[in-house]
């Protein structure tokens, strides 16, 4: 990048901070490209021209509620003007048609009441404050008046908001869609109330939230042709499903689980439960209570929940007889047997666990000893019966435990999606997508991979219609935008998802052939993607790989930009290590494997208790000797497809959940970490597609009075708007602007250029 023509001697500028990400200042010298910048602490530094931006000395104060309204658009300025509106309480801003919403960490009622509602319904776009209502009513304004489909896109890390936003804006549509007070349950509250009961057993505490979602969610909502809730379909995606059986401090299992040790005392009497502190699956971590929330109510709450979407009272008696059931699995120890390599319950406690699992599972308790320690092998000439050393009784346990737990919320969801009823009539939906964000930990085990592959397609999704919006005003505007390139993501997608040759696909190769092993898996993969720029060997690793996902390209991009819009190479550095994420391979083979023992199967299949038995339905002849082999990838691939294919049938709108820091404090606003999210989000790649044509828009007038005193006989020659601006523009020797219809279009960068001028006159 060569010399940023708009930074002079007095220019005020944002200047780069390890430590506060920005910050401002003021030019007081250049030498060549050295710049030496007072800053605004009192600190003086020697800094590369090409690392500053010009400051916008006449932002408003209180930040403008549109990224677009900026004059300046480049990092320093959005982040700068999200915290001032922050400050504010202002956790709404919208970037274009994106909404961007910081998590406030506090109650903020009077942004949520009734009146408010009341006030957005029908409400021009942008002419209230930016808000969750705003974005929801657009969408079913759309719908009712094109009847089209809309879809709103949730997304944002762990602890972002997504959830409550998803909550609100669900709210928000039964005020819409609703019907006035009718007789018992109607469609909408059973939506609304869907939440609850999905939290209960699909949410739980993590380090990043204390109402987590395990869970991937899309709600589909129906209307009918007078645009009320005809009818709802809730589909999830990839249950966290080892949290059942393992947890680490301080983090909590299911919520349900706590919930039900904290029920009135004849159903722990029933269930012969005691405190979560004598459970195993409970007590791994030391955590067992939720500042701020009483289990005791939440198991109250959550069973009015239930009665509301249609669970009957013995479907719930059912329901937490397993979820104790899996709490005494969980206590099942075992020790070693009387042959070898064999094992049995290891102490009178453990019987007595073992017994009260069979009891609340209705099963047998011999059998279910045996489905646990022993597996039935069968040779062509007869059928014996195999044991299994302590240590694979007690993965045969766990294993028991997810299957049964995940079983149960696929039934829930299951449930309630029949009894809040499909219109299938409806031609009309709103579709609301809570789903995980991009993941990068220490480990990153096959959940990451999953997670991440979602964030990519998605990624791609909101690319495609980005770019497409901005070619749309182009359009209106009659500007010509042919040249605008932008930069795609399919590569990550092949390399994770291509059939064949794919990662998925040679993970499922891998788990097919019975010999492979994390190490065999990796070797193939290092093999296959030795060339491909997208993957990497780690130096230090054999069984580790890098994906270099997409979500880091914003700041890598070869485009580049004048210096008044630049997501460029350098600002880059702080944090762009994160989107290229190592997964450790160990765990993908297994986790992969969609399979459950068949001693389970046959065991739980033969429960005495209906309920159970449904959750493990007879498997139809030919699937289960076949070879049809089924993985959880693959299947997470297909589900994927099918949203991707939903949802381009919708009129997307998209919401950026950001956690402004990582305490869950309220007012505390951590640049490098938001900076980080509005990265990967999305939301610097929009601006950066926007930058690539003409980010600055102006209406004719307003354009004339910031800059007319650049050329005063213009403005003395009685042009009319349009000539004016473009004479000004010529007299300044700006070159690729585009004069529209009603609006002037600047590159990047001109805006900033103009105002400099403006300050040596002035
Ligand atoms: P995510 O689903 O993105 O992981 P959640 O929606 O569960 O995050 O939000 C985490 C927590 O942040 C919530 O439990 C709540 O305390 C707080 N929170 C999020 N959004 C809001 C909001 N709009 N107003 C008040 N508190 C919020
Ligand atoms: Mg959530």
């Amino acid at each position: 990048m060569g010399t940023p023509v708009n930074i002079i001697v007095g220019s005020h500028v944002w200047a780069e901070d390890p430590a506060l990400t920005w910050i401002d200042g003021q030019v007081t010298k250049i030498n060549g490209q050295q710049a030496e910048v007072q800053r605004s602490d009192g600190k003086k530094v020697v800094t590369n021209l090409s690392k500053l931006y010009p400051k916008d000395m006449e932002a408003p104060a209180g930040g403008v509620d549109d990224m677009t309204k900026l004059s300046y658009l480049h990092e320093p300025g959005v982040l700068q003007n999200l915290k001032s509106r922050y400050e504010l309480n202002e956790i709404y801003t919208y970037t274009g048609n994106i909404l961007i919403a910081i998590n406030p960490f506090q109650k903020l009622p009077h942004l949520y009441n009734p009146h408010m509602m009341q006030q957005y319904k029908g409400a021009p776009f942008g002419e209230l404050s930016p808000h969750v209502f705003a974005v929801a009513d657009v969408a079913y304004r759309a719908m009712v008046n094109e009847r089209k489909s809309n879809s709103i896109l949730v997304s944002g890390e762990s602890g972002a908001g997504k959830t409550e936003t998803t909550k609100m804006l669900m709210q928000y549509l039964a005020f819409l869609g609703g019907r006035a007070a009718t007789e018992g349950r109607t469609v909408e509250q059973q939506v609304l109330e869907s939440n609850p009961v999905l939290e209960a057993f699909g949410n739980a505490k993590t380090v990043r939230n204390n109402n987590s979602s395990r869970f991937g969610k899309f709600v589909e909502i129906q209307f009918d042709k007078q645009g009320r809730i005809s009818g709802a379909a809730i589909r999830t995606y990839l249950l966290e499903r080892s949290r059942v059986c393992q947890i680490s401090d301080p983090e909590r299992n299911y919520h349900c689980f706590y919930l039900l040790c904290a029920a009135p005392k004849e159903e722990i009497d029933k269930y012969k439960l005691e405190n979560p502190k004598s459970f195993h699956y409970l007590n791994q971590s030391k955590c067992f209570e939720l500042v701020g929330t009483s289990d005791a109510q939440e198991y109250l709450a959550t069973r009015r929940a239930m009665d509301i979407v249609g669970i009957s009272k013995t479907e719930q008696e059912a329901i937490f007889r397993v979820v104790a059931a899996i709490l005494h699995l969980g206590n099942i120890d075992f020790g070693k047997g009387k042959e070898i390599d064999s094992s049995v319950p290891k102490d009178e406690k453990a019987k007595f666990h073992l017994k009260m699992a069979a009891e609340l599972l209705m099963c047998d308790p011999v059998a279910l000893e045996d489905a646990l320690c022993k597996r039935v092998m069968i040779t062509p000439e007869e059928v014996i019966k195999r044991s299994l050393d302590p240590l694979s009784a007690v993965i045969s346990r766990d294993g028991l435990a997810k299957t049964i737990y995940s079983r149960l919320f696929d039934w829930l969801v299951n449930k309630i999606n029949n009894s809040i009823g499909q219109d299938s009539n409806s031609n009309s939906l709103i579709g609301v997508l809570d789903i995980y964000g991009f993941e990068c930990f220490k480990n990153n085990s096959f959940e990451q991979f999953c997670i991440n592959f979602t964030n990519e397609k998605l990624q791609q999704h909101f690319n495609q219609h980005v770019f497409k919006m901005e070619q749309e005003e182009y359009t209106k505007e009659a500007i010509d935008w042919s040249y605008i390139e932008f930069v795609d993501n399919q590569d990550v997608l092949d390399l994770i998802e291509k059939k064949p040759g794919g990662i998925i696909n040679l993970l499922d190769e891998a788990c097919m052939f019975p010999k492979s092993t994390h190490e065999t898996f990796s070797n193939k993969l290092y093999q296959t993607f030795k060339n491909n720029k997208r993957f990497v060997k780690p130096k230090l690793s054999r069984t580790d790989f890098t994906i270099l996902h997409y979500a880091g390209e914003a700041c890598n991009t070869e485009l580049s930009f004048n210096a008044g819009c630049s997501l460029s190479k350098q600002t880059s550095n702080l944090m762009f290590n994160k989107f290229q994420v190592q997964y450790q391979s160990d765990q993908f083979l297994d986790k992969n494997k969609d399979y459950v023992v068949p001693e389970h199967q046959d065991l739980l299949g033969a429960s005495k208790c209906s309920f159970v038995a449904g959750l493990f339905p007879p498997i139809p002849e030919e699937t289960s000797k076949s070879s049809k082999f089924s993985s959880i990838g693959s299947r997470f691939k297909l589900q994927l497809q099918q949203l991707m294919e939903t949802l381009n049938a919708m009129e997307p709108h998209y919401i950026r959940c950001v956690k402004p820091n990582n305490l869950l404090k309220p007012s505390v606003f951590e640049n490098a970490n938001i900076m980080q999210q509005l990265r990967c989000g999305g939301v610097l790649e929009a601006i950066r597609i926007s930058c690539a044509g003409y980010p600055t828009r102006r209406p004719f007038f307003e354009f004339i009075n910031r800059f007319g005193l650049l050329a005063p006989n213009v403005l003395d020659g009685n042009y009319d708007e349009k000539v004016a601006c473009t004479k000004i523009l010529e007299k300044k020797g700006l070159k690729g602007f585009q004069i529209g219809k009603t609006k002037v279009f600047l590159r990047a960068g001109q805006m900033a250029e103009l105002d400099a001028r403006r300050t040596e006159v002035l």
